[in-house]
């Protein structure tokens, strides 16, 4: 796929905006397992990212992706920014210029791996990994924009039950058992923007 200057805009814009809408819930999740700080630390990270557009989406969609890494790694703070931002500036540096659809499962594979890295996690242990994970595999089996969508936003509620590990919310121990952890709501909630602005070239 190959997304023209309008669509890479409608892409960032669709990205910043699911998160910023939501800004307020991700705050309340992040209270009940956290120090609620994750609604303002996203929201200041994608403000940041629209701040840079129209020029963002002039890039080629490698350099974009980057940039929008590198702005949230900067931004963002807590825990979740150097891990998000993470996630999109290792999917820039692993991504051909017009990827098919193999070069996105090896691109989004290769940047869950530094994810893992940077924050000494894996699934399994109540984070952003849990939505990361199992959507990136639906996207390895073929699955459409339906499925990935929906696969993103079961498997942040499938956080709900699990025991943090990782990240502020293992500092509660069983009381972090009952509550969607915070990052993989921002995480669902981005895949689902991606999904729904590219849902034609997800096809091709
Ligand atoms: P902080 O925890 O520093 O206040 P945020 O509230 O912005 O940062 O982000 C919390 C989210 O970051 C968690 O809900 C979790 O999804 C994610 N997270 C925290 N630590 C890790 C880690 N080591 N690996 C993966 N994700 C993590
Ligand atoms: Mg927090």
């Amino acid at each position: 796929m190959t997304l023209d200057r309008t669509t890479k805009e409608r892409l960032v814009r669709a990205l910043a905006e699911a998160v910023i809408a939501h800004a307020d819930e991700l705050t309340s999740l992040d209270q009940a397992i956290g120090d609620g700080d994750h609604g303002l630390n996203m929201k200041r990270g994608f403000e940041a990212v629209l701040a840079t557009l129209p020029g963002l989406a002039d890039k080629p969609i490698a350099e974009m992706l980057k940039t929008i890494g590198t702005t949230l790694v900067m931004k963002v703070g807590g825990a979740s920014g150097p891990l998000v931002g993470t996630f999109f500036m290792e999917l820039g540096k692993a991504l051909p210029e017009a990827p098919a659809r193999a070069d996105l499962v090896a691109a989004t594979d290769k940047a869950i791996n530094a994810v893992k890295a940077r924050g000494r996690s894996d699934a399994g242990q109540k984070t952003l990994l849990d939505v990361l994970v199992p959507v990136q595999a639906v996207l390895a089996e073929g699955g459409d924009a339906r499925r990935i969508a929906a696969e993103a936003a079961q498997a942040a509620e499938r956080t709900i039950p699990m025991l943090a590990i990782r990240g502020r919310a293992s500092f509660l121990g069983e009381r972090s058992i009952g509550h969607m952890d915070p990052g993989s709501r921002s995480v669902s909630l981005l895949i689902g923007a991606a999904v729904a602005t590219l849902e034609v070239e997800v096809h091709s």
